[in-house]
């Protein structure tokens, strides 16, 4: 027995000094850290531009799991920015969760990657963001952010915000009880600092990666145990502008949610259950109800011009719209901003 788990112990050192020893050299991680990485977990909500290019790096360093929560599909347009994914991905329009999913473990069978197709809801939340030790931003909206810095200032677990639209990104590691919160933040100022979307305005790919790289950064000092070293400031950069600044934001005494403890996004009371999803689109989540595809491409066949599904999702057009429909009742309708429209069309289609 000695002796094979001896050769096990063996097996693994070398393999972490072969495929990890750029990382080990450098005088801070060193093998110690090197080897709390490899047994740490995350969970990442929003594979994205950012989540993606975290995913990245997070996954070539080398921690232990990780798991990725995504509601979107590829498509060509984000290309540009999102770099785990690639123009097969966009034809055969994979979730993003699972197409990144396929792309990590291709690059490091080390790391236990797990993607799960899903939009992060207050319904779902704690079920998918329990058990790990550190959260990070990859999302798309101030929505979504509100509801993960509720469920970790209230479960006491840190997350790292970051954001980026045109050549601008804004990120921080928050620390529930020690830094202030995204509450503390942006309820203060009565402003998101980032109205504006990268379907309005657009994004840099360079501001995107920088921000992946800052969080990336901040989680593998909590994730190998260097939590001295975690800076606490909020950056903000411009690579337009080459402007740089970092704050270290005070706590905000009259907070609603980490002082306050009022949890009204978790609690569901803050989310619609029709949302803006990018520039003329809604998303749908009605209800959560599990849809069989097949069946509805059946009977959809006959109603619409041109259906078609990949086992993920399904894709129909009723000139001018055009409604992605996952396996989980969500449905991302394009071509309307308008919540009755949406509905209507919903109901029609796939059912009340
Ligand atoms: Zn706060």
């Amino acid at each position: 027995m000695r002796g094979s788990s001896a050769g096990i112990l063996f097996y693994v050192n070398h393999a972490i000094d072969q495929k990890y020893s750029r990382q080990m050299l450098f005088q801070p991680l060193g093998r110690e850290g090197q080897e709390r990485l490899v047994s740490a977990s995350a969970v990442l909500v929003g594979c994205g531009a950012i989540g993606a290019a975290t995913a990245n790096l997070l996954v070539r360093a080398g921690l232990g799991r990780l798991r990725l929560i995504d509601r979107d599909f590829v498509e060509p347009s984000n290309l540009q920015r999102q770099t785990l994914f690639d123009e097969s991905d966009a034809r055969e329009s994979l979730p993003k969760a699972l197409a990144a999913e396929r792309k990590l473990q291709s690059i490091n069978s080390d790391v236990q990657v797990q993607g799960i197709i899903a939009d992060l809801n207050p319904r779902n939340a704690e079920d998918l963001l329990s058990g790990f030790p550190l959260i990070l931003d990859g999302t798309d909206n101030f929505e979504t952010r509100f509801l993960v810095n509720d469920f970790a200032v209230k479960s006491g677990v840190p997350w790292i915000y970051a954001a980026a639209v045109a050549s601008y990104g804004i990120t921080m590691a928050i620390r529930p009880g020690q830094t202030a919160c995204l509450a503390c933040l942006l309820d203060s100022t009565g402003t998101t600092g980032l109205e504006e979307t990268c379907d309005t305005v657009g994004v840099l790919n360079s501001a995107v990666n920088l921000m992946a790289s800052l969080q990336a950064s901040e989680a593998v000092k909590f994730l190998a145990g260097r939590t001295n070293a975690l800076h606490a400031r909020l950056i903000s950069c411009d690579v337009w502008s080459g402007r740089f600044q970092a704050v270290l934001p005070q706590r905000d005494p009259g907070c609603r949610v980490c002082v306050g403890h009022e949890f009204s996004y978790l609690a569901g009371t803050a989310q619609p259950r029709i949302t803006m999803c990018g520039r003329d689109s809604v998303q749908i989540h009605e209800r959560s109800r599990a849809l069989d595809l097949q069946v509805l491409e059946g009977r959809l066949a006959s109603l619409v011009p041109e259906v078609r599904q990949n086992g993920f999702l399904l894709r129909f057009r009723v000139p001018p719209y055009e409604m992605t429909v996952f396996s989980d009742g969500r449905a991302i309708l394009k071509g309307t901003k308008d919540p009755a429209v949406a509905r209507s069309l919903y109901a029609k289609y796939i059912g009340d």
